[in-house]
């Protein structure tokens, strides 16, 4: 075959079949699974922590599941009077209550010729999962879902499940962190418009993650360029990144048992898999979508349509399917992954029940209503090999909860490195992109406010935004003369780790938090996570004074209202607390430290919610 010159967007002749697929109006949905069991174990899911107000609606993933009717595919819909026509259902393995495990799937021999040691023996049989994500810590990464997949993914791997990550080429990743990066797939040709785009397919490990980094090549430069988000065509960018990855899965012969999903730059996978790809033989993957934050949904005009070849406008912007619930004649990308994925994820049971029922899912409320039945919360883990004070190689000084006193080796490093006084006071930080989300305008009165009370103030963060970024410089030069205060501008893993051992508190005064890493990392360190009962947050910190919970689960400060009341009501009681009854702040932070938001709960949920989706 000829090669088309890069950049072409000529289809190469040889890709007949794939407009054939194209031309065909999509008549299949996703199936839904068929069992009635919850994914989640009883057993884990009383584990999981409780919001402190229950939801009234219950989550796929709560303990108490009220009876599901047979057909999980009849509740009120009212985002879909019509409801999509039933798929054909691939061979499955006999459905079987609770543990009833799919067969062990052979996954395809990787590129490379030495395997790391396989993991300790699985004592179920192992999955093929893909991992698809815009994001991986420590190559890509921008915010919590970078760190979710790099945690994710070497817990299923733990346990036994054959895991691999596609992402793409950036040119701004962190090659330092890629070991053995080399091309595997010189000819991978993606359907784009009219014609195709020839892309490179490279291999390599991140920290002993697999991993598959795709290259366009053309003039679009679509990964090519200095940052990763940011970009008039993002929504476009991400489109052909879905398309890139699932032509990649099918011409490798990768035939995994889940697909997992992440945001709205991965939605359209799943509607890929089930309007094109399952047609052409790829009837054995099923997809779980993870929604980090639904305040970013991809949304595009019919343009969309024309480049990805999901033809017929009527079916797609129909509002039971991409049709946009908020803006008319407009697409969005997140509603088409919850409509076509077998399971949705959101990162916290709290932030599940405020998306579906307290007007927190940002137009997308009615669908999630019309699919809750594939729809629940699991709270992120923390990778304890990356954010653990015991063997931290960014700290100057380790620590475990037996050696707590040599954290403040710690702080004096912090202090060093950021000019600040050294003396008696509290270190109360923020770590953070500078955000709306993140509660900004609390955060700058948390800043005089510390001040005010005599302790210190660390910030660590940025914005794509320039105008946020010039609000935060223009309070760096107003502070620059205290001796107590730093606003670091900027985006520092290293640092973070340091702010993350050396501070006293982190503040987390979020107007929304899906789930939040900040104030879990921060509980690790033993660093008294002062934050607002929103999503993740309520999930996962109990007030030292008001929570409903025995005295050793209580492990930080909570406020509920936003505005400077609310803040300074929790902030006020850490602070006192730190200066008046240090044996009680102390306790705290060994509470803190004892909380377990390892990997390994949220990890077996998630097989769980594999397991329910395949033997659907
Ligand atoms: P989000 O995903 O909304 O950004 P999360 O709390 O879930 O928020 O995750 C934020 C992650 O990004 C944490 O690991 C945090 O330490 C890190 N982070 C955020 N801003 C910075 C920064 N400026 N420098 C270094 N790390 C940062």
């Amino acid at each position: 075959m000829a090669k088309q010159p890069t950049g072409s967007k000529t289809k190469p002749s040889t890709r007949r079949r794939r407009s054939a697929a194209k031309d065909t109006v999509g008549t299949n949905p996703p199936p839904t699974p068929q069992t009635t069991e919850s994914p989640i174990s009883s057993e884990t899911a009383s584990a999981a922590p409780v919001p402190q107000e229950r939801p009234t609606t219950q989550s796929r993933l709560e303990p108490e599941q009220p009876e599901q009717p047979e057909q999980p595919e009849q509740p009120e819909q009212p985002e879909q009077p019509e409801q999509p026509e039933q798929p054909e259902q691939p061979e499955q393995p006999e459905a079987s209550p609770v543990v009833a495990q799919p067969p062990a799937r052979e996954a395809p021999a990787p590129y490379p010729e030495s395997e790391p040691p396989p993991p300790s023996a699985p004592a179920r049989p192992g999955l093929f999962v893909v991992h698809v994500t815009p994001e991986l810590a420590t190559v890509a990464k921008v915010g919590g879902l970078a760190d979710v997949v790099f945690g994710l993914s070497r817990e299923l791997a733990i346990r036994g499940n054959h895991v691999e990550i596609v992402l793409p080429k950036y040119a701004s990743m962190r090659y330092d962190q890629i070991y053995d990066l080399h091309e595997v797939h010189r000819d991978l040709w993606v359907p784009w418009y009219d014609g195709a785009i020839h892309c490179s397919v490279y291999f390599g490990f991140v920290h002993d993650r697999k991993c598959f980094f795709i290259e366009p090549h053309s003039g679009d430069d679509f990964f090519n360029r200095p940052a990763i988000y940011g970009y008039p065509d993002d929504v476009l960018r991400y489109a052909f990144f879905s398309r890139a990855a699932i032509e990649f899965l099918w011409q490798s012969g990768r035939h995994p048992d889940v697909i997992h999903c992440h945001d709205w730059q991965t939605a359209l996978l799943p509607v890929y898999l089930y309007e094109f790809y399952q047609r052409l033989g790829m009837t054995h993957p099923r997809v779980c979508l993870t929604i980090h934050n639904f305040a970013h949904q991809g949304v595009v005009d019919g343009e969309l349509l024309r480049a990805t070849g999901l033809q017929h406008p009527e079916r797609f912007h129909h509002h039971d399917r991409l049709g946009d619930p908020r803006y008319p004649g407009m697409l969005n990308l997140l509603k088409g992954g919850i409509v076509y994925s077998n399971f949705v994820t959101t990162v916290s049971p709290r932030y599940a029940f405020e998306t579906k029922d307290q007007g927190q899912g940002f137009g997308l409320e009615g669908v999630l209503h019309a699919h809750q039945i594939k729809y629940g919360g699991v709270v992120n883990g923390i990778d304890y090999d990356l954010w653990n004070p015991e063997i931290d190689r960014h700290i100057p000084a380790r620590y475990g909860i037996e050696t707590i006193e040599t954290k403040y080796d710690d702080k004096r490093a912090l202090r060093q490195r950021l000019m600040l006084a050294d003396n008696e006071k509290a270190i109360v930080a923020f770590i953070g992109r500078l955000d709306p989300q993140k509660g900004l305008e609390l955060v700058r009165h948390a800043i005089f406010y510390t001040l005010e009370r005599g302790a210190q103030f660390v910030l660590l963060g940025s914005s794509p935004d320039p105008a946020i970024n010039a609000d935060f410089w223009g309070l760096k030069r107003m502070l620059n003369d205290s001796p107590d205060c730093h606003l670091e501008i900027g985006f520092d893993e290293e640092l973070a780790h340091l702010i993350y051992a050396g501070a006293d508190m982190m503040l987390v005064p979020s107007r929304f938090e899906p789930c939040g890493l900040t104030q879990m990392i921060a509980l690790r360190y033993g660093t008294i996570p002062v934050v607002r009962a929103v999503g993740g947050l309520a999930d996962t910190v109990f007030d030292k004074d008001h929570a409903p919970r025995p005295l050793h689960e209580r492990n930080g400060y909570v406020f509920n209202d936003y505005d400077h009341a609310g803040l300074e009501s929790a902030l006020g009681r850490a602070i006192a607390c730190y200066h008046d009854y240090p044996g009680d702040f102390r306790a705290l932070m060994h509470n803190a430290m004892r909380t377990d938001y390892s990997w390994n709960r949220p990890g077996q949920d998630y097989l769980n919610i594999y397991d329910y989706i395949r033997n659907g």
